[in-house]
């Protein structure tokens, strides 16, 4: 029937052949959530950076690596598989994605199976030929840049490489030039101390940047435990439980998202050791395995994409080696009864990669969540997260206070 139903003036919707909905009740899925919406895909672990808290990297020219990698045809069975089910957005990552040397074919090939791009990079490798087919296909993401200096002797001084700095910018201007929307984050490193306000006011200039940029200071040891010597200066690295409080403190805007964001997620977890959205979103590595979230690479939980489909891997395979129980008696005490889960980044890939189990408390982020309750008045000066009974009145005082994350 041809447009029989509404006619300008009657306004008539009795004929059951429309339904009037407002925007915010529109779903074009009708409620079915798709078994995947977001895939994470490490295009190679080998990075042109050698940065000096890095938790992945390889060095660039590491032939081993280079040859262990998914060739481009395996990495578009994936990301065609990933479309088929459902997946909205893929983010590709490293090392340094644009390592690879077919990034603009997967880009495209990504765009045309009508998925978003997210893509994490340094800006170094963005040359004019890429910034023109990404300003002709635009992502429909935000290119994410990691910032690791504003002069060339900052950036030298985290990064590791002489000169890296002016490809930086380079690529940095190619974006702004071919008006590709990104947005700029970085690490809080005492080399680039004093630079925060330059790198602020800078940030501030870019279009796509809504809010101040993110800063890491709590960060990861390297997620395949292969580099202890790596290890031991990524924890001298560390913001300690005071700085990283007097950091957030300082961003009242910030503060107010987080304390939204880690206020759902408040409560002891038991003894369940994935409380989270593990398997999911996975993310495959440069080499074809599967896991559960992006800085998870253990192998118990890994799933090969060589043997088996993606699509097994999400709805059998991922919820079988994401369901298992604690048992080290110290989870068990502490993590498993700790009200500040939200306040948390303890977790399993954290635990592996700090003890090489899943169920071990990391001590680091221990002290700082206890750090941030202490700040929020979530805990006395003696208490424990996992002493607390009345966890739901303190979490519920504290959401009417003005003083939260
Ligand atoms: S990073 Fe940790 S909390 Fe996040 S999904 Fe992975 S295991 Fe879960
Ligand atoms: S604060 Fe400590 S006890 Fe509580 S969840 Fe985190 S690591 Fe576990």
């Amino acid at each position: 029937m041809p447009c029989d139903v509404m006619t300008e003036g009657t306004n008539d919707i009795s004929m059951g052949y429309v339904k009037r909905l407002d925007a915010h009740e529109f779903d074009p899925l009708r409620g079915k959530k798709p078994l995947l919406s977001r895939i994470d895909i490490e295009l190679t672990q080998r990075c042109n950076n050698n940065c000096i808290h890095c938790c992945i990297n390889l060095p660039e020219r590491d032939s081993g690596a280079l040859s262990r990698e998914m060739e481009t045809g395996f990495v578009k069975g994936i990301l065609t598989e990933a479309a088929a089910l459902g997946c909205l957005a893929v983010r590709f990552t490293g090392g340094e994605p644009l390592l690879h040397k077919d990034f603009p074919e997967l880009y495209l090939f990504t765009r045309r199976l009508g998925m978003q791009v997210i893509l994490f990079t340094n800006a170094r490798l963005i040359t004019t030929e890429l910034a023109e087919l990404m300003a002709k296909v635009l992502p429909g993401r935000n290119v994410e840049v990691s910032v690791y200096g504003m002069n060339p002797e900052s950036y030298a001084g985290v990064a590791g490489r002489q000169g890296a700095f002016y490809e930086f910018r380079r690529g940095v201007d190619l974006l702004l030039r071919y008006r590709i929307p990104f947005i700029v984050k970085g690490p809080k490193l005492q080399v680039l101390k004093g630079e925060r306000e330059a790198f602020e006011t800078w940030a501030e200039s870019i279009p796509a940047m809504d809010k101040k940029p993110l800063f890491s200071m709590n960060f990861d040891l390297r997620y395949r435990r292969d580099d202890s010597a790596k290890n031991l200066r990524i924890t001298k690295l560390r913001a300690t439980p005071e700085e990283t409080v007097s950091m957030l403190a300082s961003d009242p805007q910030y503060q107010k998202e987080m304390g939204r964001f880690c206020t759902m997620f408040m409560g002891p977890p038991g003894d369940r050791i994935f409380n989270c959205g593990a398997g999911q979103s996975p993310c495959v590595d440069a080499y074809g395995h599967a896991h559960p979230c992006l800085p998870l690479r253990y192998v118990r939980t890994a799933v090969d994409l060589h043997k088996t489909t993606l699509g097994k891997a999400l709805k059998d395979l991922f919820p079988a080696k994401t369901g298992m129980r604690a048992t080290n008696p110290d989870y068990l005490r502490r993590c498993a009864c700790c009200f500040l889960k939200g306040l948390c980044e303890q977790c399993p890939a954290k635990s592996w990669a700090e003890h090489g189990t899943l169920d071990t408390p990391v001590e680091y982020f221990c002290s700082v969540a206890h750090a941030k309750a202490r700040y929020l008045g979530l805990l006395g000066e003696h208490e424990h997260g996992w002493e607390v009974v009345n966890w739901k009145e303190r979490v519920a005082q504290d959401n009417k206070g003005s003083n939260q994350f």
